[in-house]
């Protein structure tokens, strides 16, 4: 009966539930007041050349902290804020947000090459995504070319319009990274097609990549083909000096990840990370 008279009555019904389901609800309806109550912020964590050891540019990581329930984790939020149409106006947020904080980095004095941030699947469905990204480029006055958005290789599958979208957005000047690369379609021949500028190989070929022949094989794979077509490749998820030796002797140069540094507030990222003024 409930789902005939749509989705507000089952609202109204689900407030009868109990267990997961009603968690749900009640973390997504925390999660639609987060942004009003000044509960969203962005961590960044640097992405680094190996060889000279300079910060080439930092990924914008949303973080979501209620004051009850503390600091939720991405993976449990961003989901949830995809399902409930959420991620539009989050996805806007953490945009405007990151374009900002370039600015403000810039301003003090602290030249970071280029920020990173994540795109999800829905936002590129209202078709609005260029428009979006070009009004907040405007109103915040960060160069395109500073801006790179993360994408995953499902993203590129799924969406009907995504090469529209992606050659849009980098016909405005913005760049693109496919992030988690090697997890998704198993198809490479997008690649050629799409104006596409780094590949982010995925943190679970690099987990165990002086171990697992495998992970071995297909992260060289990556770096090999990022080469033949003349992408940056960066690896995410370094966390130790064998994975960093594992990448320079396969003449993969940028990564990201715990060895060296994890996630940090603007504030504290500085004090290891001395950028260049410009
Ligand atoms: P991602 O885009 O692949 O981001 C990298 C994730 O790997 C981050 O997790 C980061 O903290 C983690 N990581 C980095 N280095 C290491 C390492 O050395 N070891 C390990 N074990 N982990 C490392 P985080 O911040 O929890 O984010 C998880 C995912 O949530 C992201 O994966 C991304 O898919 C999504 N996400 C985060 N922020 C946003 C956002 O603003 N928008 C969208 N659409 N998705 C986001
Ligand atoms: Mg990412
Ligand atoms: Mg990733
Ligand atoms: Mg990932």
């Amino acid at each position: 009966q409930a789902k005939g008279r749509g989705r507000n009555a089952y609202r109204f019904f689900s407030q009868e539930m109990t267990g997961e389901g009603a968690d749900q609800l009640r973390l997504e309806s925390m999660l639609r007041r987060s942004i009003d109550n000044d509960e969203i912020f962005l961590n960044y964590q640097p992405q680094v050349d190996i060889e000279t050891g300079q910060l080439i540019g930092v990924e914008a990581l949303a973080r979501w902290k209620h004051p009850e329930l503390g600091l939720v984790p991405p993976v449990r939020f961003i989901p949830l804020a995809e399902e409930s149409g959420f991620i539009n106006q989050l996805g806007k947020w953490v945009l405007r947000e990151s374009c900002r904080q370039m600015v403000r980095w810039q301003e003090a004095g602290l030249y970071v090459p280029k920020i990173a941030v994540n795109l999800s699947v829905r936002q590129f469905e209202r078709g609005s995504i260029v428009a979006i990204v070009s009004s907040i480029l405007d109103e915040t006055g960060l160069e395109p070319q500073r801006l790179q958005l993360e994408v995953t290789e499902s993203v590129i599958m799924n969406t009907g319009d995504a090469f529209a979208f992606i050659n849009d957005l980098n016909a405005i000047g913005v760049g693109l990274a496919i992030d988690d690369f090697g997890t998704g379609y198993s198809s490479l021949a997008y690649l050629k097609q799409l104006p596409v500028q780094t590949l982010k190989i995925d943190r679970s070929f690099i987990k165990d990549i002086s171990t697992d022949p495998n992970d071995e094989a297909i992260a060289i794979a990556i770096i090999q083909l990022g080469k033949s077509l003349n992408l940056s490749v960066i690896a995410e998820g370094v966390e130790t000096a064998e994975q960093v030796a594992f990448l320079l002797r396969h003449g993969c140069n940028l990564a990201q990840g715990y060895f060296y540094s994890r996630p940090a507030a603007q504030q504290d990222l500085f004090e290891r990370w001395k950028p260049h003024s410009r």
